[in-house]
């Protein structure tokens, strides 16, 4: 039954109250006019108090249906409060006011999911309820209460972040604005339903359904609630044990479709170690009452970090008893990120979405600090190092974001999942906690979250606690100066010796590309910077002007590396004869500091500082490196280089890499380790597929076809790991043509592999038939094509250059119901379909296609400003491309 407004009195709502500081107040201080359907923030009218959710739900229907009793405090006499509700049927809202009931009205009143409950009169402040009667289809493009269906059973599940709960249920659908749930659930009687929190008890009903009940939640924010049903195997893991931060055991159950359930083994099996681990670093015990582990057959990204109910997409978690390395690895980093966030997120909560990258971003960087704990000796720090690189490309570009800036309205908040809030945060964090030390950052973050636990924080009151807890303001004036600024530092250095004297002169500017529009002069940040020398001196301070210059005393160096460690979110820039000596010694560096050697070797030759023919030297001192992410680093930037160079250039391009790469393979194949396989892989899928390699592209189809048992052979599962599917099944498609094609087709549908299955589909987009192109567009629009299917399908069509203008010709002529296939919250990312465009030409063809049709993708603007501006970066890159391809013997 419904609880009335008694359920004020349970404990469980005092933090709530005391953490939200809300007394009802009659103020007219609010900034919010509540006349006007908010866009954005709701503002401060009213505030949720508790959840009290009734549901029905089973998985075989076509929609759910259910009763919310929504206690709220009502901040200022009005006639009407604003929540959320997108496309919910409401049939009848009864408003409880003490003794009274009174029927009150419901209006969805903007697309986005705003809707105004209005009362028959107007109400004083204070505390009310209002008891919602509605019901909803299942959405069947993983959004909201969605529906999948997998090998002839059905689940349902709840994807709720960032704006998606209002799909499901009428609610204060906003992250800052956290209440208690409590769930009762009618489901069928044979499946499994899993939400946030324990059962609290289950009634057999005589309908073949069963009422289960579950104990309340803590105050949480919508986006995280969890909601799975469906005919799941349950097993069980071992029990997080009690430890010095924690009284109780946890338990610890993993959830996955029916007949996989034994491949969570190796999740479970970690899991206690990894909670531990993120303890100990925070000082903080894990905060909920269970663990479940759920492996969605579909979900709309890798992971979901759902409290306490941690929701995957099945591929990203499910490994069978020898797993290869990558996917392995896969596991352990996302795994890592999403227990993260049950600290950063979960129990501390940004405000809103323009502080995603206090969950997101410290959860990215928590990646590789805890699975450096969990193997310390396999090198998995670097991986801090990687992220901060990969963001320099997107932060390279006049339309970055910032980390941290405004979203005014609901269609911008999925915009904040870039690689800007993860990878450029995680960079950012590394620089700090490197300069300023773990022991001092680390104590300090841990207290951050002892501070705000059960609560909410925004940027200012984390740096706030930040600098108080380390006595370091410095660090606040560092950070914000990277977290509110766009784009990416360049530091030039010119380096002078003389008289035992070394001078360093120091010039800070905004990065820019070459074709680039960005004002380089326009910005400044405060940069924790650490140099070192060959001779071992290390110089360290932070730049906080545009100019500065740097002297100790020494014997003249034969170089200095202006990153120590790698640590800064720069690139640097140097003079020639200091360019010359850091490469010449490329062995003296670490990893991390090769790695961004490698990174600021590449700007600079395309800005003309660094001559093809030290590029071509800083290559190929890459190539003696013993760390796989070093040899990784110049490999993809020299794709990068491939991809923009004319025919003539690309021929010449990939034979001199073949040559260079090609004996490079034999060595690393011989290792039998988790480093060696992973390079093994990356150089053969780059052999193969960017460097003419025509001997591995043979072997790789052979080994494609002897998997799927192609050309009436019986399928050999050994002929491929899970790593190799991808390379294998590309050059399979475009090799053996459309009969491989059409045989992959069935092979896929009938093989039960989640992994081998998006494997297969993105091979199939890379086919270069014509003939296949019918029967791509026609899987694209299919009824039973699964909706992230259908977008890796169309996307990696629209890669093939030989039939990119077949492709674009159906996305314009197919816009809208394109947009409707693909999943939900990737419509507004639909202008990257023109990456790959080059010309001024198609950039126009795009613009216009979005003029036309974009506002059936809410949100598209900044997918399109971006896309737009890296095709025109493309068309300048193209002659340092084609100049470094001319310099090489042919
Ligand atoms: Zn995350």
């Amino acid at each position: 039954m419904k609880r009335l407004l008694n359920i004020l009195a349970i404990p469980a709502l005092l933090f709530l109250l005391s953490a939200c500081n809300t007394e009802p107040s009659a103020s007219n201080t609010s900034t919010f006019d509540d006349s006007i359907a908010p866009i954005g923030l709701l503002g401060d009218l009213s505030e949720p108090l508790y959840y009290d959710i009734d549901l029905t739900v089973d998985p075989r229907a076509d929609e759910f249906y259910g009763t919310v009793a929504l206690s709220f405090r009502l901040n200022r006499p009005s006639e009407h409060f604003w929540l959320h509700g997108n496309n919910l049927q409401v049939e009848r809202v009864e408003l409880i006011n003490g003794e009274q009931s009174y029927t009150a009205t419901y209006e969805q009143v903007l697309a986005s999911g705003v809707a105004k409950i209005g009362f028959p009169t107007k109400l004083e402040a204070g505390d009310y309820q209002v008891v919602i009667h509605y019901r909803a289809a299942f959405d069947l493009n993983l959004s909201g209460l969605f529906k999948v269906e997998e090998q002839g059973l059905n689940y349902a599940l709840a994807k709720s972040e960032s704006v998606q709960a209002r799909k499901f249920l009428p609610g204060f659908d906003e992250p800052g604005l956290k209440a208690p749930f409590e769930f009762t659930l009618t489901v069928p009687a044979d499946m499994h339903a899993i939400t946030n929190t324990p059962e609290a008890s289950v009634i057999q009903l005589d309908n073949g359904m069963k009422q289960v009940t579950y104990l309340p939640t803590p105050a949480m924010p919508t986006y995280l609630l969890s909601l799975a049903v469906g005919p799941f195997d349950r097993v069980e893991g071992p029990t997080i044990p009690a430890n010095e931060f924690r009284e109780n055991n946890i338990p610890l159950v993993g959830y996955a479709r029916a007949g996989r359930g034994a491949e969570l083994d190796y999740i479970l099996s970690i899991t206690p170690e990894f909670v531990a681990i993120f303890e100990r670093e925070l000082e903080s015990p894990y905060p909920f009452r269970k663990l479940d582990i759920i492996a969605a057959p579909a979900w709309p990204s890798g992971a979901t970090e759902l409290s306490a109910a941690i929701t995957y997409r099945e591929s990203r978690i499910l490994l069978g008893p020898n797993p290869a390395p990558q996917a392995r690895l896969g596991l352990l980093s996302i795994h890592a990120h999403e227990l993260a966030h049950m600290w950063f997120g979960n129990l501390v909560t940004p405000t809103w979405w323009d502080d995603l990258w206090l969950k997101e971003g410290f959860s990215s960087w928590m990646e590789p600090v805890a699975m450096a704990e969990f193997e310390p000796k396999a090198g998995h720090e670097i991986g801090t190092t990687v992220d901060g690189l990969r963001a320099m490309s997107l932060d390279s570009l006049a339309s970055t974001r910032a980390i941290r800036e405004p979203i005014d309205r609901n269609e911008d908040i999925r915009n904040a999942y870039d690689a800007i809030t993860y990878a450029k945060s995680t960079g950012v964090i590394h620089m700090m906690d490197s300069y300023f030390g773990p022991e001092l950052f680390r104590p300090a973050l841990g207290r951050y979250v002892a501070r705000f636990a059960e609560g909410r924080a925004d940027a200012a009151e984390f740096y706030d606690e930040i600098a108080t807890q380390s006595g370091e303001p410095r660090l606040v004036a560092a950070f914000r100066s990277f977290v509110e600024q766009p784009g990416l530092p360049q530091i030039d250095t010119q380096v002078s010796c003389a008289n035992d004297q070394v001078t360093v002169n120091i010039q800070q500017q905004r990065y820019a590309p070459p074709g680039s529009e960005i004002n380089t002069q326009a910005q400044q940040w405060d940069i924790p910077m650490c140099f070192t020398d060959a001779n071992g001196h290390q110089h360290c301070d932070i730049l906080s002007q545009k100019t500065t210059s740097w002297q100790w005393e020494g014997t003249c160096p034969a170089w200095v590396f202006p990153n120590a460690n790698g640590a800064g979110y720069y690139r640097f820039n140097t003079n020639s004869t200091n360019w010359s000596a850091l490469i010449a010694n490329f062995s003296d560096f670490s990893a991390p500091e090769a790695m961004v050697l490698i990174d600021s070797g590449f700007a600079a030759y395309g800005q003309e500082t660094l001559s093809a023919e030290a590029l071509k030297s800083l290559v190929e001192a890459s190539t003696k490196s013993n760390n796989r992410h070093v040899v990784a680093a110049a490999i993809s930037r020299l794709r990068n280089l491939l991809a923009v160079s004319d025919d003539a250039s690309k021929v010449r391009l990939a034979s001199w890499a073949n040559a260079l790469y090609s004996p490079l393979l034999e060595t690393w194949a011989q290792g039998s380790d988790e480093d060696s396989m992973i390079l093994t892989n990356q150089l053969r899928s780059s052999l193969a597929q960017h460097f003419d390699n025509l001997e591995l592209r043979a072997e790789l189809a052979q080994q494609a076809a002897s998997f799927t048992g192609y050309m009436g052979g019986s399928s050999d599962s050994s002929a491929l790991t899970t790593d190799e599917y991808q390379m294998a099944l590309t050059v399979a498609v475009e090799d053996l043509g459309d009969d491989f094609s059409n045989h992959l087709l069935s092979f896929a549908d009938n093989f039960d592999d989640s992994r081998f299955r998006a494997a297969a589909v993105t091979a199939l987009s890379a086919s270069t038939s014509a003939e296949f192109v019918t029967t791509q567009h026609t899987f694209v629009l299919a009824a039973a094509t699964e909706s992230r299917e259908a977008w890796s399908m169309i996307a990696g069509a629209m890669s093939v250059p030989e039939l990119r203008a077949d492709h674009w010709h159906f996305v314009q002529n197919n816009f809208e119901a394109i947009s409707k296939k693909i999943p939900a919250q990737w419509r507004r990312r639909m202008p990257l379909l023109g990456t790959d465009f080059c010309s001024a030409s198609e950039n126009a063809a795009l613009q216009a296609l979005f003029n036309e049709y974009g506002e059936l993708t809410p949100g598209y603007e900044r997918a399109l400003a971006q896309t737009s501006e890296r095709i025109s970066l493309c068309e300048a890159a193209k002659p340092s491309a084609n100049a470094f391809a001319n310099q090489l013997t042919p």
